[in-house]
């Protein structure tokens, strides 16, 4: 069970400031969607949460340690995973493969094949395919073993770069429940989505970015939402 707690974050590329004002938190058993436009930072805040871009200023804790300035590895290692837009798995590599390399970060409380076995359970279309390469997968099916992987560290925080995009319809809905069920589990999920619809759909919480800054956090079922929504889509920047 983790908290990711973000505070006036700053971040970019180099010395490009993208992000200059993001906060929220996010907590166990709860999705919390960040929403925004093209371009808003909603991923620029998702790898500086991961370590992969600098923390300006301002502050990323995780159940209250600042952890800013740990390497990414490391907060891997605490808990952090991430599942990067564009289904970036291994291709070449088999199913069982992809999981096993998932695996290495996780700090190595558990031996053995138990996450595996656990997460065939959860995925029996990936057990059945544990030999095949990944790139033998279709779309939906990479995208499962892209989250399958993630979850193969055992993560307290899951961070999803718009997991819906480029599904077909009735695969989105198997995404959907899948983050549902991993709610369920505790998980604290972070969920970067262009598709509006579907983020609020799995939503506890929303988040909505607008050129780098939060410009509303409250619940999906809050009278403003609709209204920040619209806004920040139709706002010239
Ligand atoms: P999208 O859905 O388009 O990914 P986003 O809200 O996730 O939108 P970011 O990807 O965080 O937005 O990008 C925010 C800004 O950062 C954009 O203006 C983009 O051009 C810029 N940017 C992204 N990657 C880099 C990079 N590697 N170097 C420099 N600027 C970048």
């Amino acid at each position: 069970m983790s908290i990711l707690e973000l505070s006036r974050l700053r971040s970019g590329y180099g010395d490009l400031e993208v992000v200059t004002d993001v906060s929220f938190r996010a907590e166990p058993g709860r999705v919390t969607a960040l929403l925004g436009r093209n371009g808003a930072g909603k991923t620029t805040t998702l790898r500086a949460v991961t370590g992969l871009n600098r923390v300006m200023s301002g502050s990323v804790t995780l159940d209250g340690e600042d952890i800013s300035k740990v390497a990414p590895h490391r907060r891997a290692r605490m808990g952090i995973a991430y599942v990067q837009e564009g289904k970036r798995i291994f291709r070449s590599r088999t199913v069982e493969e992809n999981l096993t390399l998932g695996s290495f970060a996780r700090p190595r409380r558990r031996r053995g094949n138990a996450v595996r076995d656990e997460l065939y359970d959860r995925f029996p279309m990936l057990a059945e395919r544990r030999r095949f390469r990944a790139a033998q997968l279709s779309g939906g099916q990479q995208q499962m073993l892209a989250i399958a992987q993630a979850l193969a560290a055992e993560p307290g925080v899951l961070l999803l770069d718009e997991p819906s995009a480029g599904l077909a319809p009735t695969i989105v809905g198997d995404v959907l429940e899948v983050i549902k069920d991993l709610r369920e589990q505790g998980l604290a999920i972070v969920l970067v989505e262009q598709a509006v619809e579907f983020a609020l759909a799995a939503a506890d919480g929303v988040v909505v970015l607008n050129v780098g800054r939060t410009v509303y956090e409250g619940t999906v079922d809050q009278p403003g939402l609709r209204d920040a929504i619209k806004h920040a889509y139709m706002a010239d920047g």
